[in-house]
């Protein structure tokens, strides 16, 4: 006798079995997808870690000039 859950990313029939690495999903895809949910709580899935750096540091660079011409602001309060 096997039991079977459904995957909770898609739905699918999984086998719950030790060999089956990745219950209750179907697959270490649908592992992923679930734990990036949670981490993001949502539907940022799309947007890769590396896209999300890269915007990181041309923000930086924009906080910084930004914070340099802020900080000559109070450098001469009169
Ligand atoms: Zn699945």
């Amino acid at each position: 006798m096997t039991l079977k859950v459904d995957c909770p990313t898609c739905k699918k029939d999984v086998i719950w079995h030790s060999d089956n690495e990745f219950r209750p999903f179907c697959s270490k895809r649908c592992q992923l997808i679930d734990l990036g949910e949670w981490a993001d709580e949502g539907h940022k899935i799309t947007q890769p870690i590396q896209g999300a750096a890269v915007m990181t540091e041309d923000m930086l660079d924009a906080l910084e000039d930004e914070f340099l011409q802020h900080n000559k602001f109070f450098v001469e309060p009169e």
